[in-house]
């Protein structure tokens, strides 16, 4: 018998003693562990709130201050390098926020981006990318265009030819820093050339999500350069929204979003979100601004979800590392982030499908093979992303080794020959 014959016979038996005794562990979605939440507990059960009156004098139990109050659009500010009137604060989700924009630009009377209604609207998708961005476009009817990530975000060749030429492209998502699922960040050069691109379209528009603005898991705390500053360097002022949101650093359903623009933009959409509430919840903007304090303090917290989040990403690479290092390189290649969530798996072409479908038999739920591109629609098929924060280290080595058994697996009997 040969060695390739052996290795699967191999695989296979350690698979059906998984499939004997299914597990139960989700490694599909990017939650913080309960160890996470109880970092912020206290900003419920301890923060006191001694004067109802914010800063710029609202009562924050009542109606009134839909751009957040004021000590919140200074925090959030400083983590956006924007001015207090160039910075709106919101609910708990800044998907909210992103899809609000999008809404807005897609229905609003006075220049809707598609004026007719069979005019395409179509949006560049740099993929792998964040799947629930991809969700919130196709539902609103926006064709999806997937551009290659590079390592220091999307491949600008291609990202410059289609927008300087195809008016009815008219914005991008990005997600600068650490971007899920590929852990990649933006470069300098990426972000002056997003900023200065000649566009087909006057007011093309970039959602600069960055929901891992201060998510480190290296002492190499990644700075990216300040686009909405290069923009307006550039003579387009209005052309990216940032967004942030504290999910992931107190409690994500209970947390504060925010976004940060031009004034003009911000006005926009005060005055969109006017249209279906009075204000958002101040209370709980106050609580954060309480907890959270300042910059300082903010990056000693992030400190303690690295404390728990990161031994979770040194075993994914030691355990990928110890199977499939050296002779067996070729089964799959794997990201070891700087910061964020997520760990994506590049697998042999047809293979990934099928692997997250072994998983799901022995009890193991992964992320949709591929559903880090538009429409989950991966021709390579080799896309796989995990998402360990909310697993114990022990449920992770079970989880992870099971995974090595289904990638050699499926691999083996893929190429057999
Ligand atoms: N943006 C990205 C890139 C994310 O990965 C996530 C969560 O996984 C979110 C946004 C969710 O943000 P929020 O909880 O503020 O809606």
């Amino acid at each position: 018998m040969d060695q390739k014959q052996s290795r699967l016979d191999r695989a296979r038996t350690q698979y059906a003693l998984y499939k004997e005794r299914p597990l139960d562990i989700s490694m599909a979605r990017g939650i913080p562990s309960k160890k996470q939440l109880k970092l912020s507990e206290s900003l419920v059960n301890d923060i006191e709130i001694e004067s109802w009156l914010s800063e710029d004098e609202l009562d924050i139990r009542n109606y009134g201050g839909l751009y957040g109050i004021k000590e919140a659009r200074e925090l959030f500010g400083l983590l956006l390098k924007t001015k207090i009137e160039e910075t709106f604060v919101g609910g708990n989700s800044s998907l909210q926020l992103m899809f609000a924009v999008l809404n807005y630009h897609m229905y609003n009377k006075q220049n809707p981006w598609s004026k007719a209604k069979d005019q395409p609207v179509k949006f560049i998708c740099p993929s792998p990318g964040y799947d629930r961005h991809w969700f919130m476009l196709d539902y609103l009817g926006i064709e999806m265009i997937p551009v290659e990530l590079t390592g220091n975000g999307p491949d600008m060749e291609v990202v410059e030819k289609l927008v300087s030429q195809d008016p009815s492209i008219k914005g991008m998502f990005v997600v600068p820093k650490y971007n899920n699922p590929t852990g990649e960040s933006v470069s300098d050069e990426v972000v002056d050339r997003l900023a200065s691109m000649h566009t087909a379209v006057q007011d093309f528009l970039i959602l600069w999500d960055n929901a891992y603005i201060v998510h480190h898991l290296t002492d190499e705390k990644v700075e990216i350069k300040n686009i909405l500053a290069a923009s307006k360097d550039s003579g387009n002022p209005d052309r990216v929204i940032q967004f942030v949101s504290t999910s992931k650093m107190t409690l994500p359903g209970a947390g504060v979003s925010a976004m940060g623009s031009s004034t003009k933009n911000i006005d926009a959409m005060a005055e969109y979100f006017s249209k279906q509430l009075i204000s958002f919840d101040k209370i709980n903007q106050k609580r954060h601004v309480k907890f959270l304090k300042d910059k300082q303090s903010i990056e000693a917290h992030m400190e303690k979800h690295r404390e728990i989040l990161e031994p979770k990403f040194s075993w994914i690479d030691a355990i990928l590392s110890a199977y499939f290092g050296g002779e067996s390189q070729s089964f799959v290649e794997w990201t070891s982030p700087k910061g964020g969530y997520f760990v994506h798996l590049t697998t042999r072409v047809n293979c990934a499908s099928k692997i997250v479908a072994a998983m799901a038999d022995i009890g193991i739920t992964l992320t949709p093979a591929n559903a880090a591109y538009p429409y989950g629609s991966n021709p390579l098929d080799n896309s796989i992303r995990l998402a360990p924060s909310n697993l114990s280290l022990d449920q992770l080595e079970i989880a992870m080794e099971a995974l090595c058994v289904c990638i050699e697996m499926v691999t083996l009997e893929t190429y057999e020959n």
